[in-house]
Order: structure tokens, then sequence, then C-alpha cells
């Protein structure tokens, strides 16, 4: 059956979508950040962005923008990969000393998840894990404009604070929808600063919420049609930014792709390659994207094993055109699965569990943790801790390289 058959022979599933984020996208966009700031009203602007972007000289630029329309700029800057709550209480502090009207989060996702993070505490008061689940914040919460510099997360596009408590290492979501971004800007010049390793890893990440949302338990023919566009243009982007760093043609398709992905993520939730990175992230410091990356695979020769799911993998590998050449019914799910292994290769990533210092030893532990992540419920097959073992074990060893 074509693609545009099995969709007459669907019932599409009911949603409700408000878009909340404004986007704008081009090639030094980021130049309108005063302008815009000034629209929403900015006085004064707390800026949360990291050492890495100050040193690329993004944060001084925006800095200089919001001032030239005579908005006072407090620059926070010690944003931390994976950010827990002692940062975003940091992050608090400052914003209440330069008496904040406004938030900018300016970086990667760990930017904007503290930036969102501060905006809760500093409107509604308590600790973050007061807002752990969905609309918990009852007060308004300041504007927040979003400048992603990595095409990664599209937390830009998202309403979910991703924050680590420091005492259990879990890793909380916090959503309210008065805590997105009133405006997302997309400068894909600014992402051109990223180190190769983060180009890999945010590019990888981008995919995988591309083509985990298409499957969930939670999508809706709204969130399909991001997810397909996504998925379009980031696997069509990444080899070129790995191949060409200055490409600002695939830059914009990556920046674009991760943004969209995030919109399908707000409206289907993830699935278990997400689960079952989480506690590679808190056990053995795998970097996030490269985690997912590192699992996907794996999840999808899982999840295809159900006909259902492997139908739905066929056909967004249709609809995007992503995978031309395949093998006949049945085998797109593992033509992805070897296109994913070969990204990671690529980036000079490794692409075994085992060659990031995990062991047998702890999948047991790593499994029971994948299990209670949140985003496990929303696979498209129920997967269980006893699964996870399975797929960790199946991620564990070296696999001979295939070719592309
Ligand atoms: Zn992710």
């Amino acid at each position: 059956m074509n693609s545009a058959a099995a969709l007459l022979n669907t019932t599409l599933a009911p949603f409700d979508y408000q878009p909340r984020t404004r986007i704008v996208f081009g090639v030094n966009t980021v130049d309108r950040v005063g302008e815009l700031a000034k629209e929403l009203g900015a006085g004064s602007v707390l800026l949360v962005t990291d050492r890495g972007i100050v040193s690329a000289g993004h944060a001084a630029r925006v800095a200089k923008l919001l001032e030239a329309q005579g908005i006072h700029v407090a620059c926070f800057d010690q944003v931390e990969e994976n950010p827990g709550t002692r940062c975003v209480d940091k992050c608090v502090e400052l914003a209440r000393q330069c008496k904040a009207d406004t938030i900018i989060g300016l970086g990667g996702g760990s930017s904007m998840d503290t930036a969102k993070g501060c905006n809760f505490i500093l409107t509604n008061g308590g600790q973050m894990k007061d807002y752990w689940g969905i609309g918990k914040a009852k007060q308004p919460m300041l504007p927040l404009i979003a400048i992603p510099t990595t095409g990664g997360t599209g937390s830009e596009c998202q309403s979910f604070a991703l924050i680590t408590d420091e005492q259990t290492h879990q890793k909380m979501a916090c959503g309210d929808p008065k805590a997105a971004a009133r405006v997302a800007i997309l400068d894909p010049a600014l992402t051109v600063s990223q180190p190769p390793r983060v180009t890999a890893c945010s590019g990888i990440d981008a995919i995988a919420h591309a083509l985990e949302t298409a499957v969930t338990k939670a999508r809706t023919p709204l969130s399909l049609l991001f997810s397909r566009e996504a998925l379009r243009l980031t696997m069509a982007g990444l080899p070129r930014v790995l191949e060409s760093p200055h490409d600002l043609e695939a830059r914009g398709w990556m920046l674009l792709g991760a943004a969209l992905g995030g919109t399908a993520i707000e409206n289907s939730m993830l699935g278990a390659a997400h689960s079952a990175a989480n506690p590679l992230t808190a056990h053995f410091g795998i970097v996030h994207g490269h985690a997912v990356g590192l699992m996907l695979p794996h999840v999808v020769r899982f999840n295809a094993r159900d006909a259902a799911t492997a139908h739905a993998y066929e056909e967004i590998a249709q609809a995007t055109g992503v995978l031309p050449t395949t093998n006949g019914a049945g085998s797109v799910a593992e033509d992805f699965a070897n296109r994913l292994d070969l990204f990671l290769r690529r980036s000079g990533l490794p692409a075994a569990l085992k060659d990031c210092g995990v062991t047998e030893k702890a999948i047991p532990q790593l499994a029971g943790e994948a299990a209670t992540q949140w985003t496990a419920k929303f696979n498209p097959r129920a997967v269980a801790a006893a699964d996870f073992e399975e797929i960790y074990s199946a991620a564990l060893p070296r696999r001979p390289d295939r070719a592309a």
C-alpha cells in the first residue's frame, strides 16, 4: 500500500495544538534580538549561557544588541551540561539581584533548560521538584527568548525544563505552557562555532527526536507533520555539516529540523531510546546525544518487531525519501538502524557501549532505571526492565563495519 492510500485507511487521532513560540529564522537574525526583546517590554534582561558561548563571542554580541535598545543586561555564564538544581538556584539568585523582567536562554539545551528552570522558581517560588510534571506553575512567568547555538535539542520549541535532581540523579521534566519561549531566534550562523563533537552529538539527538516522535503512542496527525519534516532536514543535513562545518545552508537545515523535532516532542513525547540514554549519561557520563545515538538503532530493531510500528517506520521513510533504496517490506527499520550506526562511526564516536566503559554487570541497574523513565511509557511497544536488558546487551558489543 502506498503512503497516500495508507493515510486514507487511518483513523486520525484527536489533538489539541496551540503554537506558543514565535519563530524567527535566518542567517544573522540574532541581530533582531534587541528589537524583539523591546517588543516584549524588556527593561532588564537576564542572559543565561555557558562559558563556551561567552568565548565564542555570542554572549557579548547579544548583550551589545540589547544595550543598544537601552535594556540592562546581567549575564549568568555558569550553565553546566545536564544542569542540576544547584545551577538553577545560582541563576535565580542573579535574576533576583538584577530584577530581571525578561530571560534569554543562549546556547544548547542546557542553557535553555536552566533559563526555564530559573523562570519557574523566580516567578512561582519553591524548588525545582515542585514543578516536576505538567502545569504546576500557578503564577504568570517572565517572557523568555530562546536562541539555540546547536542544532539539537529543540528545547526552544518546548515548554519543558529538564533539570537533574542532585540528590537522586533523576532527570526531572518540568513542563508548563507558560514556560515555553515567547520567541525562538534560529540563526544558523550561530551554530557554526560548535566543536565538531557537539555538532555530531546534537545532530544525532535531533534525528532521534524526529524518529522517536514519529512512532510514539502519543503521536498525532499534526505531530507527524513536524516529525517528517524534522527527519527529512536532519538526515540530509547531518552528513553535510559533518563534512563542511561552514555550510550555512545545511546548518540551517539542522537548526530548523531540530526546532521542528522539538515541536514534535511537545506534541507526541519521546520513546525508549531516550529512556535508555538517561541512565547512561547519569552513570557513565556519556553525552546525551551520543547516548541516544548508541541506543536508537537497537530500539528501532526492538520496536520493529511490532508490525504496526514497522509499518510506521516504513511510512516515514517513504514520506521523507530519506531511505531511497530499501530491500523490501520489513527491512526499513534495519536500514534506519544501519544509517544511525554509520552516523556515529563517521562522527568518530564509539558505536558500542563496551567502548564507552559500560560493562555487562551494569546492565540490570541501567535497565531498571530506564524502565522508570517517563518517556518509556510513550514507546510504541511496551518496554519493561527485561526488554531494556535485552536492548542494552545488543548495544554492548562492537558491530562489524558496514558499507553506506
Ligand atoms: Zn534528546
